[in-house]
């Protein structure tokens, strides 16, 4: 970045590490005709790249929901004041009309500052109904506001294409269930998945194919995991699964599950009978010990993981395989 004279700021610090792990063809291929016609990196185009290539979704629904909030605040803060307003200048004209009814024993007179007085608490009274039902509709708009936020919450954490964690989530939750787990003497174990050949794929049946197979494949992963496992797209079309509370054998057992039932069927082109041929996946797993950090436990499975693809593919290797 520094090299390009890009500035250092957390949007640029997004796009350039998605366009260093890889993993997103469309922005790398954008960002290399820029890197070589050497554009100028404008805060506008940086913004365009992150909408584009990384956080569309709830990049703009959170922008929405802010300018929500933001009406929303100012009227009823404009409720609110006048509502003061009106209610001080009642105040002084409830005093001003006490007073007079203090010296004057006069009936008409009496009768004159009574009528004064029940036509400012009629006023006072609407102004207070006015201000309910802008208060009213508030809460209305608050409330939708709360599930439209939880809405883009869910969208930040999901991968757009195969409906997994993304990568930043899936740190989240590692490093989550590894600070439960070295309080619990629970076992907690984590799995890499790899598709084997996967650049063949796109080769040979386009980008859109290598798609779908993603998608299949992470649906595959969503059948057979168990519901507090997490699931998540770790770059590219490589993938992982954190399982809290799982013996090191049924996390084992689970990954061949995923392995078999990816492999027995010979995959087909989307609306055609034309085959893919068969998908294999690689897989490697390993589990937490006390001293391990997020580093050490990813190492060893990424390590059984290639392992498993140096031993042929389309299998599953333990961190022990030494
Ligand atoms: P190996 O068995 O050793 O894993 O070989 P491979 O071909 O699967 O691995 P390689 O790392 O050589 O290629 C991975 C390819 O995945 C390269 C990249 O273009 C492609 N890819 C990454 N993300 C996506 C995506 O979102 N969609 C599609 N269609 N392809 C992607
Ligand atoms: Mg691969
Ligand atoms: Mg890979």
């Amino acid at each position: 970045m520094s090299k390009n004279k890009i500035a250092a700021d957390p949007l640029n610090f997004a796009i350039f590490y998605e366009y260093i792990i890889g993993r997103n063809v469309q922005l790398n291929n954008e960002l290399t005709d820029l890197l070589k016609n050497q554009d100028a990196f404008t805060p506008e185009l940086s913004l365009k790249l992150f909408k584009k290539y990384i956080c569309d979704t709830s990049f703009d629904s959170l922008e929405n929901i802010s300018q929500i909030l933001l009406q929303l605040i100012n009227k009823t803060g404009e409720a609110l004041d006048s509502t003061g307003e009106k209610a001080s200048a009642a105040t002084i004209g409830f005093e001003n009309q006490f007073k007079k009814l203090e010296n004057n024993q006069d009936l008409p007179e009496i009768k004159i500052v009574l009528t004064e007085i029940i036509a400012g608490t009629k006023e006072l009274a609407e102004t207070s109904i006015t201000l309910q039902a802008q208060l009213d509709e508030s809460k209305t708009e608050m409330q939708s506001l709360r599930q439209e936020l939880a809405h883009a919450r869910e969208t930040a954490k999901t991968d757009a294409l195969t409906g997994l964690l993304n990568r930043r989530a899936f740190d989240q939750k590692l490093d989550e269930y590894i600070e439960i787990h070295k309080q619990n003497d629970i076992e907690l174990c984590l799995l890499i998945l790899d598709i084997d050949h996967f650049k063949l794929i796109n080769d040979t049946f386009g980008h859109q194919t290598g798609d779908n197979v993603l998608r299949y494949t992470a649906n595959l992963m969503k059948k057979h995991i168990i519901k507090h496992h997490c699931a998540a797209r770790y770059g590219g079309e490589e993938m992982a699964i954190i399982m809290p509370n799982t013996p090191f054998d049924k996390a084992m057992e689970i990954a061949e599950k995923i392995r078999v039932s990816l492999a027995q069927h010979p995959l087909k082109l989307k609306g055609s009978k034309k085959s893919i041929g068969t998908v294999t996946i690689s897989i490697g797993v390993s589990s937490f010990k006390i001293d391990d950090s997020v580093e050490s436990l990813i190492e060893r499975a990424d390590k059984a993981m290639y392992r498993a693809k140096d031993n042929g593919r389309n299998q599953i290797m333990p961190e022990d395989f030494i």
